[in-house]
């Protein structure tokens, strides 16, 4: 913890190079900028992993896992860049816009005068110790604000056993995260009766929100659904 604040403040007097490119030392360099922007003025679409894993919730991503905006969301976890999280809650702020004015449960809740409970996908608390931050939870914070429809609810938490789900495959992303999250305290309190809206930074297997989703209705959510940066779209057959 201590050495991730000394990092971070070291971060803030040395030169940086672009967060998507490396190759110019500005924080983010025009040509970065403007493949942002363009992502960003993109329409953000419901996606769906391929295959599809059962209990997949409806999910609204704003762009694909590609070019900058995947350089950028490496640099913000996994680099320190904590920096661009208004640049990418931007881009899940639309994604999330994309869904709640097309989602019927989240059209009913609203009518209905309800909030919608907007819930930060967790992260394991090893990785957080590692890292010195929740990125998730800084997304989450960046792309909502103080809306009052929406309400940010850090309503799930996941155990540390199994492995980080990075590198893993379909299968083994699914086996590894199956009864791995549960509700927080918090979530226990206000998960019932409930739309709850699952942000994440990408959908890849789609085992993270299918197991976030089972999780929040054990809890007694009326619905799940989610939104994200980014989604991983697979190549060829
Ligand atoms: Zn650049």
């Amino acid at each position: 913890m201590a050495f991730a604040a000394l990092r971070a403040v070291a971060d803030l007097a040395l030169p940086r190079t672009c967060a998507g490119c490396a190759a110019q030392p500005v924080a983010l360099c025009e040509a970065c900028s403007t493949e942002l922007r363009d992502a960003m003025m993109t329409v953000a679409t419901a996606t769906r992993p391929t295959p599809c894993p059962e209990g997949f919730p409806v999910t609204w991503s704003q762009t694909s896992y590609d070019g900058v905006v995947a350089a950028l969301l490496r640099s913000f976890k996994d680099a320190g860049r904590a920096d661009l999280a208004p640049q990418l809650g931007r881009l899940l702020r639309s994604a999330l816009a994309g869904l709640i004015s097309h989602d019927p449960a989240c059209a009913q809740a609203l009518h209905a005068g309800q909030q919608l409970l907007v819930v930060p996908m967790p992260s394991r608390s090893s990785s957080t110790r590692g890292r010195g931050r929740e990125p998730t939870v800084e997304l989450t914070r960046s792309a909502v604000r103080a809306t009052p429809p929406l309400v940010v609810c850090r309503a799930l938490r996941v155990s540390d056993n199994g492995r980080d789900q990075a590198g893993l495959g379909a299968q083994d992303r699914a086996r590894n995260l199956r009864g791995a999250m549960r509700l927080s305290g918090a979530g226990r309190a206000r998960v019932r009766g409930r739309v709850c809206v699952v942000l994440d930074d990408i959908v890849t297997t789609g085992s993270s929100l299918v197991e976030a989703r089972a999780t929040l209705l054990s809890g007694g959510a009326t619905d799940v659904v989610a939104a994200t940066v980014a989604a991983t779209r697979r190549r060829g057959g």
